[in-house]
């Protein structure tokens, strides 16, 4: 009879997601607040990047489509708990990439070691920034977002100014 049941699931194997996403959570350890931190490849931008299907993708973004659903086109899934390579699907949630720069750019504004408060741009902005530029968003979204002209972003994003941001 066992034999019977193996050759069920064996025969069952064509990518069930399921099993996808247990092979995904199954690289993660967890940390404070429910996070559960991939630990498979983790990009220099803090994501981490995963194959499902064939697929390379961030690993939070199968996640997202495993769980939940598909990921509506211009929608980004952000995380609530600010921890880039945490898969947990409880931390992430649809906003739109506006949504997120701006989420990014207020979150730069309240970095510590901000010195100038007032200034429109910081380290922390133009990291967030430049981020969001090499996940997509052009110059002009992402101007938008900080509250800046558009030619100061582009300076920015070029590494003209804020070179060591
Ligand atoms: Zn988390």
């Amino acid at each position: 009879m066992a034999s019977v049941n193996k050759a069920i699931i064996v025969g069952g194997s064509k990518a069930i997601p399921k099993d996808a996403l247990q092979r995904l959570l199954s690289k993660t350890e967890p940390a404070p607040g429910g996070c559960m931190l991939y630990t498979g490849c983790v990009q220099s931008n803090g994501y981490a990047r995963a194959t499902v299907n064939r697929k390379t993708d961030y690993a939070h973004r199968h996640v997202y489509r495993l769980a939940k659903g598909p990921i509506p086109k211009g929608m980004d899934v952000c995380h609530s708990c600010d921890m880039r390579r945490c898969i947990s699907s409880d931390h992430l949630f649809l906003g739109t990439r506006l949504d997120n720069m701006r989420d990014a750019v207020r979150k730069g504004r309240q970095a510590k070691g901000n010195r100038l408060p007032n200034a429109k741009l910081s380290p922390s902005v133009v990291r967030a920034a430049r981020l969001a530029s090499a996940l997509g968003a052009s110059t002009r979204e992402i101007a938008l977002a900080a509250d800046v002209e558009r030619s100061t972003m582009r300076s920015a994003l070029k590494g003209h100014t804020w070179r060591h941001a």
